[in-house]
């Protein structure tokens, strides 16, 4: 048999694993995938708090009961993962006053139907827009031409709920034009499905992966093509091949390689490629937007929280737009577990990651009392996930900001020789999602196999012409 081409992959998440399952499907098998961490899954995953699994990452199928089918969708309901569908129609009964009680539901449905239509009169025009980009604006410059600027604390907070909380990043920062309507929604459906499965979100990439690499019989991964703790610090690159290099010293040399680590990880110095990668390249890589959502767990002795159907999410309205304000309790997942979740992003996150858990703690507490009084019991627990500080991931997940055109996400993604990229971040209509990860990754495999036939034919030719 004739030898195929080597290719090294970067990155063991759900876009290099798709990749790398892609490849062997069509038949190169030669593959080497390399992994920093000790484990596969990367932004899907789980942790162990209070007694329960809970998704430090990625927790929602987005995208769901569609024209289109979303492929993890698929692959969740063949696993039979346990998901329970989000309704977040209720938020209007749900939003507290930072100083104690609930507001009146007509007066939050008033603020949510005002930026709804808002919402929509962007939608429109960010469709009449000329398509690749050069006039795009932000969600906040669309919300000014309707003269619809939120400052109240509850038109803040009914405003983080629909942009912050969905992008991780402002409406100032994100682009109209790629993220209202928002493909993700327009194309599989409007519905997210939350995912709490004591083997995690994390388990569709193991699933996937099992399905190329080699399982012992306990189903743990033993194939020689995946190595763990290899942490890639250089990528040479030539006409000929390349050499990768990790920090315990190894190189490994391939015909190509995948690069598919975070657009925060590339944006930073971890990795350094030799020759260093075009101008024009590192431009985009560095235009492109990197957010930080932050989940934070808080466990308590007993619940002091409302239960019910309706009650799961609920907002809390504070001046300081931003300031833990979406909350979410696990009474129908995990009942009795006594567990809330709340959410916070971008600056909160930074601020957050940087300071001690007791004060994030503390913190927290205090926006509790202030919702339900002086009472409740102080949390037994907390977990802090910090995306942000870790440098195989710099934080959560990709946002389009304004700025960056058609022609400059291009680049970002662009091969540059036999260096090839994939990740969330190269979806072109689904960046920042598992679906986007999974597609970029199938879309990249398959440009890759184009091309190295490409390549086969032509020094064929050449052999031939000689
Ligand atoms: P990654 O998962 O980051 O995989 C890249 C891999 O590269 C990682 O395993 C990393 O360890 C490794 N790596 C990094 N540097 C190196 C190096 N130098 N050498 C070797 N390996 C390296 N998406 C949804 O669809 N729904 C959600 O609800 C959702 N919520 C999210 C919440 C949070 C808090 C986060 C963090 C993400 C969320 N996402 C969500 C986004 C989703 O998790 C990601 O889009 C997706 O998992 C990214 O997959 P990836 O393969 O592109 O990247």
């Amino acid at each position: 048999a004739v030898a195929g081409p080597k290719v090294i992959i970067v990155g063991a998440g759900m876009s290099g694993i798709s990749a790398a399952k892609t490849l062997s499907d069509a038949g190169i098998k030669d593959i080497l995938i390399l992994e920093a961490t000790d484990r596969i899954g990367g932004r899907m995953r789980k942790a162990s708090f209070a007694g329960l699994k809970v998704e430090v990452g990625a927790n929602w199928v987005e995208g769901v009961n569609g024209l289109e089918m979303n492929p993890i969708w698929e692959m969740a309901n063949k696993l039979h993962l346990r998901q329970f569908i989000s309704d977040f129609r209720n938020i209007s009964s749900n939003t507290y006053k930072d100083n104690g009680g609930v507001y009146l539901r007509s007066e939050v449905d008033k603020v949510i139907e005002e930026a709804d239509k808002v919402k929509s009169y962007g939608e429109k025009l960010s469709k009449s827009l000329p398509l690749g980009g050069h006039e795009d604006i932000s969600i906040l410059a669309s919300q000014r031409l309707k003269d619809h600027v939120p400052s109240t604390a509850l038109e803040m907070v009914v405003d983080y709920f629909n942009y912050d909380y969905e992008f991780a990043e402002p409406p100032r920062v994100t682009s109209l034009q790629n993220t209202v309507p928002l493909p993700t929604f327009a194309n599989f459906g409007k519905e997210a499905y939350f995912v709490a499965d004591q083997r995690g979100f994390e388990s569709l990439v193991y699933d996937l992966a099992a399905q190329f690499l080699r399982t012992a019989k306990n189903s743990s991964i033993v194939d020689p093509r995946l190595l763990l703790g290899k942490i890639v610090r250089e990528i040479r690159h030539a006409t000929s091949g390349v050499t990768v290099a990790t920090e315990d010293g190894s190189f490994y040399n391939a015909d190509y390689v995948i690069v598919s680590v975070s657009i925060g990880v590339l944006q930073s110095k971890l990795i350094k490629f030799k020759p260093d990668l075009p101008r024009w390249k590192k431009l985009a890589i560095c235009q492109f937007g990197m957010s930080v959502y932050t989940k934070i767990f808080l466990k308590f002795p007993h619940r002091f929280w409302p239960d019910g159907e309706w009650t799961q999410h609920f907002l809390y309205a504070s001046e300081r737009r931003g300031y833990y304000p979406v909350w979410q309790h696990f009474e129908k997942q995990n009942p009795g577990a006594n567990v809330l979740l709340v959410t916070v992003t971008d600056e909160e996150s930074r601020r957050i990651e940087q300071q001690p858990d007791s004060q994030t703690k503390a913190e927290a507490m205090e926006v509790l009392r202030n919702m339900f009084g002086k009472h409740i019991p102080e949390a037994t627990d907390v977990l802090v996930p910090k995306w942000w500080s870790d440098r195989f991931f710099k934080g959560s997940f990709s946002n389009w900001p304004l700025g960056v055109n058609q022609y400059e996400y291009d680049q970002m993604r662009a091969p540059i020789g036999r260096v090839y990229f994939t990740g969330e971040h190269t979806s072109k209509h689904y960046n920042g999602y598992v679906h986007g990860a999974y597609l970029a990754g199938i879309d990249l495999a398959n440009m890759m196999i184009k091309c190295i036939k490409y390549k086969t034919y032509l020094t064929h030719g050449i052999q031939l012409a000689n």
